[in-house]
């Protein structure tokens, strides 16, 4: 039963609620078991959980629990929470707009704030031509739009995704996922006209970025051909993939193939969008301008929003009412929206994901001189993992990457894994959080990985 206090260098996000880890009971203490039961009684086993806790509130760099143990989140609920949860500007935006209305569905009658989320998307994202923005409610749902845009706009129907890419749960994102369990198996037959390239996966593969994108444009040639490719769709950086850093020089690589073969680049930047990577988006640091980019996640601090931004002449190629949806850009959701994105300009968070980045990047390379069980730390921003590793062959350990996990949130420290092969812890903390809580929650997976 330990605490450790701190205080946010950035103090935004649930103010009130102390910033300190608290276990005062075992996790998961009574009232969240009580809750696991019923959990189990009413909700199938296909939703499942990472932290066995039940959560009351959160804000900050903490999630507090039913049982009053007050959990390090160094996860913002996949990247979602970058301003911090219940962050006092979004939670007064969206009690204004609920009070106002709720819905009017915007392809009935069309309201200001969607079209200012979309101004502001159209202004944020990379590239100075003229853009468009249609909004949707999850990642999937812009990912499935993103597809429907381009087929529309190139007259073909090919799609490459690539090696460890991860889109989504819907049949057409499943089809794009590469990976098998869970995320795919046994719930085929997949959308077809899906086809994947290998990536630039450095650490594992050791090629340079240039003959990484040629293996894949030769195999974009000879197995597709860029005749019938309507899209390429790939993460800038992987995120449930393992937060794979593709070598310099390969996103442009694709990119270049892309414009010279008219088919439409897509980022997906439904994790590392919003000053996650220490960039408003990540293509950036790539020195990339996509063509269409799809974005959730960060949007909207938790409430469910998702956008597909690009090429005015792409995003128009789709007739009206080909595009939309019932609550695509809920007034509510573009509230928030438009005070996360005023947090995300203004309040200085681009820089403190850089900090926080450079504060995990070095103490997790300290303890990886110390343990050749890690056998990398990558990433940007606030967006950072260790890859575990077999010392003695360099095969992927997802054994212990699992058992790291499990002692740190039984701590106090809700860390996530990730990874094709399970092999990767990933550090997504809400840029909110406050340098001692970060440091406490770092030491607490020292200690872990000490004791596994
Ligand atoms: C999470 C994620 C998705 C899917 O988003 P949902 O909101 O869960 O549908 C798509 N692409 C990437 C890169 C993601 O990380």
């Amino acid at each position: 039963m330990s605490t450790t206090t701190s205080t946010p260098t950035i103090p935004l996000g649930g103010p009130t609620l102390p910033q300190e880890r608290r276990v005062v009971t075992a996790i998961p203490g009574p009232r969240s078991e009580e809750l696991l039961a019923r959990k189990a009684a009413a909700v199938p086993a296909g939703v499942g959980h990472t932290a066995p806790i039940h959560a009351v509130a959160a804000g900050g760099g903490v999630v507090v629990d039913a049982d009053g143990n007050s959990l390090i989140d160094l996860g913002s609920g996949i990247a979602v929470t970058s301003v911090g949860n219940a962050h006092p500007a979004v939670v007064a935006a969206v009690q204004a707009q609920v009070a106002q209305f709720t819905h009017t569905c915007f392809m009935i009658s069309p309201y200001e704030s969607y079209v200012a989320v979309a101004e502001a998307l159209n202004r944020l994202t990379p590239g100075d031509h003229e853009k468009k923005t249609a909004l949707f409610n999850s990642g999937a749902e812009a990912v499935e739009n993103a597809v429907k845009i381009a087929r529309k706009a190139t007259g073909r129907q090919a799609v490459v995704a690539f090696d460890h890419g991860y889109h989504g749960r819907t049949n057409l994102t499943m089809a794009l996922t590469a990976k098998s369990m869970p995320y795919k198996s046994g719930f085929g037959p997949f959308a077809p006209e899906v086809y994947r390239a290998p990536l630039s996966y450095p650490f594992r593969d050791g090629l340079s970025g240039p003959d990484a994108a040629a293996r894949a444009i030769s195999q974009i040639e000879k197995q597709i051909g860029a005749d019938n490719l309507a899209a390429v769709i790939i993460e800038p950086i992987q995120g449930e993939g393992g937060f794979i850093v593709p070598a310099d020089g390969f996103l442009p690589a694709v990119a270049d193939w892309c414009r010279e073969n008219g088919v439409v680049f897509i980022a997906d930047e439904v994790q590392t969008g919003f000053a996650r990577t220490g960039a408003m988006f990540a293509s950036e640091h790539f020195g990339i301008v996509p063509d269409l980019i799809t974005t959730a996640k960060g949007i909207a601090a938790g409430l469910p929003l998702a956008a597909v931004t690009g090429r005015a002449d792409l995003m128009d190629a789709s007739h009206p009412g080909g595009l939309g949806g019932t609550y695509g850009g809920n007034p509510v959701a573009c509230a928030a929206a438009l005070a996360a994105i005023d947090a995300f300009e203004n309040d200085g968070l681009i820089e403190r994901a850089q900090q926080i980045g450079a504060r995990l990047t070095a103490r997790l390379n300290a303890m990886r001189e110390s343990d050749p069980r890690i056998g990398e730390v990558r990433g940007l921003g606030a967006m950072i993992a260790a890859e575990f590793v077999d010392p003695a062959t360099g095969a992927p350990d997802a054994a212990l990457t699992s058992a790291i996990a499990k002692a740190c949130i039984a701590e106090g420290v809700i860390v996530l894994t990730c990874g094709t092969y399970g092999n990767v812890i990933r550090f997504l903390p809400p840029l909110s959080i406050g340098d001692e809580l970060l440091d406490d929650g770092l030491d607490v997976i020292a200690a872990a990985l000490g004791r596994v």
